[in-house]
This record gives C-alpha cells, structure tokens and sequence, in this order.
C-alpha cells in the first residue's frame, strides 16, 4: 500500500518524515519530496538570524508570557515556539524591544571604526567621545612636526568618530 503526502491535496507519494509540530510525541507524517523541501524550509526558520537573535527571541518575555500552552519540555518549548515564529503570532520582530534590541547590534563598519580608536567593543558613548580628545592630541600634526603619517592617522580616526556618533553617540 502507498501512503499519499499529507499535505494539502496533493496526490503524490509520501516518503519522507515529517515531525508533527505541537506534539512531543515521535509522531511524524509523510510527504512528498516537493513538500518536505518547503516543510524543511520553515523548519530552518532560524537558520538566517544570528545566536545572538536566536537567543534574544527564546529568552523573550514576549514568547514566555503570551504562549497559552505551557512548556512542559524542551522539545514542546521549540514546537510552539518554532509556530509562533513561522506566523510571527506575538510580532515579536516587528515589536519595539527586538527594534532597540537590533540597534543595540554593531556593524561591520562600527566594529572598524572602533578598531581604528583603540576601543572595546562594548565602548559607551562618553568612553568614545574620550577617547577621540586623546588621540586628537596624540596624532594632531602640530604635535608631531606636521608629520604626514599621523595627519593620515588622524583623519582615520575623525571618519572612525564621525561613524560612531551617527551610530553609538545617538543612542
Ligand atoms: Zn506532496
């Protein structure tokens, strides 16, 4: 006897396992190659966010508080946390926390720049702002005979804080 993919009305041969979500048991449904390649896809939801934002949205009060069903194992947690993403039930990515929680997130540029001034990268605003004073004078030609070098080093630098203020100083 051929099983037929349990997806929708489609009429082909179901050979692939499919686990069946909000179920902590090892119960699976079969499906066609077509439509285990779609259900794989949400299945890697978050696939294409980075730990950090994984970790942000599973330790999300949001999620905690307004799921109805309790988590009473790991793997229900992910079950009705992996459905609640797929539909984004709680707008979790559109909510103001995940907003404040990106900006939070430096970028390749931000990491440069405070690479450029000689800073952590958990620098806050006024350490930057600081830290720019103290470089101005260490690398200000006049200082230093109008040597080239540390002109160049200096205009580096005020790209690198003109970067950061339009980022991290307007936070
Ligand atoms: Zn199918």
């Amino acid at each position: 006897m051929k099983i037929i993919c349990d997806w929708g009305n489609c009429g082909q041969i179901g050979s692939y396992k499919a686990p069946l979500e909000k179920d902590n048991s090892k119960k699976y449904r079969l499906l066609c190659l077509e439509h285990i390649k779609i259900f794989n896809k949400k299945w890697n939801y978050f696939s294409d966010m980075t730990d950090q934002e994984v970790e942000y949205f599973i330790k999300s009060d949001l999620t905690w508080h307004k799921a109805t069903k309790s988590f009473n194992s790991s793997e229900n947690f992910f079950n009705i946390l992996w459905s609640n993403a797929l539909e984004d039930k709680l707008n979790i990515f559109k909510s103001a926390d995940f907003k404040e929680y990106k900006k939070t997130l430096l970028t390749n540029t931000d990491r440069d720049a405070l690479d450029i001034m000689e800073l952590k990268y958990d620098a806050k605003w006024e350490e930057i702002q600081k830290q720019f004073k103290t470089l101005v004078k260490k690398f200000h030609p006049d200082k230093n005979q109008g040597s080239r070098e540390f002109e160049d080093k200096l205009k580096k630098i005020t790209l690198a804080y003109s970067q950061l203020k339009m980022t991290i100083g307007k936070k």
